[in-house]
């Protein structure tokens, strides 16, 4: 199934229960696959990996014979996505392969939720949506799944094409294009090209759902130098009424979305998440679960059970009783504008405040996008502006004197933002805390969860 031959085996059966890279999680009867990284060559760590249970090692012919059975191969990475290739192709379930900029783990999440209540489906772990994660969760794939829902992931070009010609799904999602990795890629433009790139191992006669109020993927589409399935059909999601499926009557309440989807016809439904992007997620999830033949009924019980990956804007009210909308999980300019939206919008509160640290990666704009993101907050309706991070005290630059100047407050240090912060939050409050991965204002969110 990867293309190796065998090493140290005699003619007694080995079993082989599940693959693993990380040395310190191996399970008893696993494959260990030694990856080999700028620091660390996992070769080194076979012998330890066999001692503690693993049955066999993949291993690259120029490092001799592994120490124990194992499987000869040029490139264990190749060859772990290659086995990947080959036990779905085996298994015979279909694929349905997520990218896009923002929302690929939370859409993943709301497709899987609704396929589940009609089929027996995996999907993606947290995050491991590149070249080794992906090949890693369909390795943990059951073999009698029907549908794998696979987040992919990226930051240059061909990434997204690799991971699409190894799992080859039957249909698509692109979520958006917004600016994340804009610094590795240039432009917009191209990052609309790599994420469809998930065009280019998709079966024929798939089926491509995506964002319909990004023109940019249109004109990647209409480019003859895009790589597409034949007889590709294609069905639009977006706020605009000249999508396919399109929301009305977006209503928050109590942590929920309420809306009607133009797809679905006249009915509430109601999404156990907030904001008008999760409904947008919810659309494209939506497109798919009609396209499988899920009822409307296992429709509102897939949208009652979604469960999300956590730090996605969720809301959480600690023992100080502030109410924290944690979304430190990650930060560019659109999910910002999404976030700062979504606590806009948020009703019975006392004081709207908004903790926002630096979006990092964002190439030679970063200083516009981060005033730009100032000025959006000048324009919504807050009361309190916290920054955090060199870049961040643009974005309390932009919002210039929309707000009182002693409302807001630019910090560097991130005790002595909460040490202030402190001193203001009151339990009728509501924070909003957000910034890049590397920024790790979960600390923040600790923080207030704690403060009496
Ligand atoms: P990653 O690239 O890190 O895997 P992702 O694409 O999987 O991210 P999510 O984890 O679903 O995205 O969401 C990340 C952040 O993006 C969330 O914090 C959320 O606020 C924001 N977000 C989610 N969906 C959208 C959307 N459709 N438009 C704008 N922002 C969104
Ligand atoms: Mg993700």
């Amino acid at each position: 199934m990867c293309g190796g031959e065998l090493a140290n085996v005699d003619d007694s059966e080995i079993a082989i229960q599940g693959v693993v890279t990380d040395s310190r999680n191996i399970d008893s009867g696993c494959l260990f696959v030694p990856l080999v990284g700028e620091k660390f060559d996992g070769h080194n760590f076979a012998g330890d990996c066999l001692a503690a249970g693993a049955s066999a090692i993949l291993w690259e012919k120029a490092n001799g014979m592994p120490p124990g059975p194992g499987v000869l191969v040029e490139n264990t990475l190749e060859a772990l996505q290659q086995l990947a290739a080959s036990y779905l192709a085996q298994s015979g379930a279909k694929v349905i392969g997520i990218t896009g900029s923002n929302g690929k783990t939370t859409t993943k999440d709301i497709v899987f939720s609704l396929l589940s209540t009609t089929y027996k489906v995996h999907k993606t772990q947290g995050n491991f949506n590149n070249h080794i994660g992906l090949p890693l969760t369909i390795l943990l794939m059951p073999e009698d799944c029907d549908i794998a829902v696979l987040e992919m992931g990226m930051s240059g070009r061909h990434e997204i094409e690799l991971l699409s010609k190894l799992a080859k799904p039957e249909t698509a999602i692109v979520t958006n294009i917004g600016e994340s990795h804009l610094l590795q890629l240039g432009s917009r433009l191209e990052i609309a090209r790599a994420k469809l790139e998930i065009l280019s191992g998709m079966k024929q006669g798939g089926l491509l759902v995506y964002n319909g109020d990004e023109p940019l993927l249109n004109i990647v589409l209409s480019e003859e130098s895009t790589a597409k399935p034949e007889g590709l059909r294609k069905s639009t999601f977006g706020l605009s009424g000249d999508n396919d499926d399109y929301p009305s009557g977006i209503m928050f309440a109590d942590g929920k979305t309420l809306f009607t989807s133009h797809l679905i016809g006249n009915m509430t439904l109601e999404l156990p998440l907030l904001g008008e992007h999760n409904v947008i997620n919810c659309l494209a999830a939506l497109t798919v679960a009609r396209h499988y033949g899920v009822s409307v009924q296992g429709i509102q019980e897939g949208l009652r059970n979604v469960e999300l990956t956590g730090m996605r804007i969720e809301m959480i009210t600690g023992t100080s009783g502030i109410t924290v909308l944690n979304d430190a999980y990650n930060a560019s300019p659109t999910s910002m504008k999404a976030a700062i939206l979504v606590l806009e919008r948020m009703k019975g509160y006392r004081n709207k405040i908004a903790v926002l640290g630096d979006m990092l990666e964002l190439g030679d704009s970063e200083e516009e996008y981060h005033r730009e993101v100032g000025a959006f907050v000048s324009t919504s309706k807050l009361d309190y502006l916290f920054t955090y991070g060199k870049l961040g005290e643009l974005i309390a630059e932009g919002a210039g004197d929309a707000l009182d100047a002693n409302h807001i407050f630019a910090y560097h240090d991130k005790s002595e933002l909460i040490h202030k912060l402190e001193s203001i939050v009151n339990p009728k409050d509501i924070v909003l805390v957000k910034g890049s991965r590397g920024m790790k204002l979960e600390e923040v969110v600790e923080a207030i969860k704690a403060s009496s």
